[in-house]
């Protein structure tokens, strides 16, 4: 939708995001409670998580949050500083550029779920070591199941590769509709990348609108920046 169209219908009274397409209005309903509930278990189940080294340095551990009925999920890396101190996933300033990108696509962060490969913070924001994400996977792997989402976002290589199973790189992965157990899955490039890496924001922008043209939303083909 044009920035004009936009400033058209607000000014007209009309909430453009409710008329975003399937997804429905931006205030979410009550989350069914099954899935709710079953998240709710989950993250009991994990408790004070001592199963890695991670948990020595970390403040919160970052479940996930957002919608328990989204259909769209999205899965990052691991938390940052910010995520760590808030114990809330992509709350930085990549998780700045998020929201926006979940703007853009007409939709609030409390109709998505926003969740990562790891729920505790890698010293100094390094790379997920392989014992790491073995150990963590079963948890995002239960989480997903639960979730069961329409079609799934991975950001970043991490993600990708995880969910995926591959060794692919993520220039080659990206915009790509795969498949995770069932569900359409869509890598595109990490926020934190765009963030050093602005040019790549087209790329982004692209593949972003291929997930919006399965959740049936409407894609204007303007890119907000
Ligand atoms: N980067 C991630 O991958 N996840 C977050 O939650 C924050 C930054």
């Amino acid at each position: 939708m044009s920035h004009l169209k936009r400033i058209y219908l607000e000014s007209i009274g009309i909430d453009y995001q409710s008329h975003s397409g399937i997804m429905g209005p931006e205030e979410p309903s009550a989350p069914s409670p099954g899935k709710r509930d079953a998240l709710e278990a989950l993250r009991e189940e994990i408790g004070d998580c001592r199963r890695c080294p991670l948990s020595a340095g970390r403040k919160k551990l970052v479940f996930g949050n957002g919608n328990p009925d989204a259909e769209l999920v999205f899965v990052g890396e691991a938390p940052g500083k910010e995520e760590d101190l808030k114990g809330e996933a992509f709350v930085g300033s990549a998780g700045q550029l998020l929201t926006r990108i979940i703007g853009a696509m007409g939709l609030s962060r409390e109709q998505v779920y926003i969740c990562n490969v790891i729920k505790c913070r890698p010293p100094g924001n390094r790379d997920p070591l392989p014992s790491e994400i073995e150990r963590c996977e079963p948890f995002l792997k239960r989480q997903l199941d639960i979730l069961d989402p329409r079609i799934i976002c991975a950001l970043g290589s991490f993600a990708a590769r995880t969910l995926l199973r591959t060794e692919e790189r993520i220039s080659r992965l990206r915009g790509r509709v795969l498949e995770y157990n069932g569900i359409p899955l869509v890598p595109t490039y990490h926020p934190s990348y765009l963030l050093r890496n602005p040019h790549a924001k087209r790329d982004v922008w692209i593949d972003i609108q291929k997930i919006m043209g399965i959740l049936g939303l409407p894609v204007s083909g303007e890119d907000d920046g």
